[in-house]
């Protein structure tokens, strides 16, 4: 394996020991920010990076301190174009070691997998663009349009001190920016085709879920348990939620999700015939990516907490439940209303977080480019559009206008459930799916 180390790029070269160095900062996010720590140590070594190299980096607390993010511009050829910005988050979800088989903060290598907290989200892709950057710049290649290097805090926790606060304060760091790429997009599923052969698609992420986490709040009369008491906040929320939590929201097919089907329709000789009385059931026959295109033909309101009570024999005033609400792309006001008649008269509700819906179209230069830059390293494959059930800090891009992708490229094998290692227990990557990678991330790179 050694003389395989050495070939290829620089970039490429050095992608591997990037990553498993990014993944050595403990950059967990609690989403409580007085326990949030490493973001700080983990940007100031990706400033270095990028200055080892000749970049002027701009550092930036995002609305607390240590909240760091990392900014870096390289101008291209035409700079009457809109820039295109690459960005990554630098924090990760916590990791309990004891579950791992690795420590989840060493960035050990073994199997032909770079292990650990981040390695599929994300910092495989920041590794890939740092590698990319520095390349671009020591040897000197001039991108086709300015290129925007943003490393952010926060993406985990919903980007209040990350994406969202940048957008809000300091808009100035996007000026020009008009496209985007980022998380999460750009990886294989590999697909039975009728003749028994597999076909790769790359699914490029195109569209992404509104975010709304909702608090229910039930009040009544409180009282003594033994009595009668037919105004019981704690009834009125459990049924609420109860109703929520059963609730089949209707089947609405957005374009990214139609054209998605209608791919693999063609590639399986699968039926995703909306009309088709078990679509979900197809769905769930593409295995694990199967949750999460499943989780896109409807809006979906998941019950997460209840809190309500103190005393076995006190009937207490109030009871609440927060319910995690995901809502398609134009469906906002009719969900609201659907919600509003299930969760009835006794029973409030009020939005904790509250993001939009995003959705773009699969066509125009940007989408040939990371079409043909993917085809590049993989000819027999195709490129395919797909939403995202969650989010990523696209939602806080797209305010300021910003057409955004998610493309962080990865060649997987057919096995592995891709899907299960976001947040999951021994998260990693391929080794070679870095270096795939980071040759589509050049070749796209040149030709944006
Ligand atoms: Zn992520």
């Amino acid at each position: 394996m050694a003389s395989d180390m050495n070939r290829g790029s620089q970039a490429e070269q050095e992608v591997v020991d990037l990553v498993c160095r990014l993944i050595q900062f403990d950059t967990s996010n609690t989403g409580d920010p007085a326990t949030t720590k490493g973001e700080r140590a983990c940007a100031e070594w990706v400033a270095e990076q990028l200055q080892d190299a000749g970049y002027e980096t701009t550092l930036v607390d995002s609305g607390a301190p240590g909240r760091s993010n990392v900014f870096a511009r390289l101008p291209g050829a035409d700079r009457s174009r809109g820039a295109l910005m690459i960005h990554g988050h630098l924090d990760v979800v916590p990791a309990e070691p004891a579950d791992w088989s690795v420590h989840p903060f060493a960035g050990a290598i073994e199997d032909g997998y770079v292990w650990g907290r981040g390695a599929v989200d994300m910092k495989d892709m920041v590794g890939m663009t740092i590698a990319l950057a520095r390349q671009f710049k020591r040897d000197g290649i001039v991108p086709p349009r300015d290129l925007v290097f943003a490393f952010l805090a926060d993406e985990e926790a919903g980007g209040k001190f990350g994406s969202h606060w940048l957008v809000e304060h300091r808009p100035d760091l996007f000026d020009g920016v008009t496209e985007a790429v980022g998380e999460v997009g750009g990886y294989s599923l590999t697909v039975p085709r009728p003749d028994g052969s597999e076909r790769r698609l790359y699914l490029l992420e195109t569209a992404e879920k509104g975010i709304a986490w909702m608090k229910l709040t039930a009040k009544a009369r409180a009282g003594h348990g033994s009595f009668l008491h037919e105004d019981n906040a704690v009834t009125y929320l459990a049924e609420a939620v109860a109703r929520l939590g059963r609730h089949r929201f209707p089947l609405v097919l957005t374009e990214s999700v139609e054209q998605f089907l209608a791919a693999v329709a063609e590639e399986t000789g699968l039926d995703f015939d909306p009309a088709s009385p078990d679509l979900e059931g197809t769905i769930a026959k593409l295995g694990s990516i199967g949750r999460i295109i499943g989780a896109t033909l409807r809006d979906t309101a998941n019950p997460t907490m209840l809190r309500a009570g103190y005393k076995a024999n006190v009937i207490p005033q109030s009871a609440e439940a927060v319910v995690d609400c995901r809502v398609l792309p134009g469906r906002q006001a009719s969900f609201e209303r659907e919600v509003d008649e299930l969760i009835g008269p006794h029973v409030e509700r009020e939005w904790v977080t509250n993001l939009d819906s995003y959705e773009t179209t699969f066509d125009g230069d940007l989408v040939d480019a990371m079409n043909a830059a993917l085809l590049s390293e993989d000819p027999g494959a195709r490129t395919v559009p797909y939403m995202l059930p969650g989010g990523t800090d696209a939602k806080a891009f797209a305010k300021l206008g910003i057409r955004c992708f998610g493309f962080a490229p990865l060649k997987l094998p057919p096995d592995l459930d891709f899907a299960a290692l976001f947040h999951g227990v021994d998260e990693r990557v391929p080794v070679d799916a870095l270096r795939f990678g980071t040759r589509v991330l050049d070749h796209f790179l040149r030709n944006c």
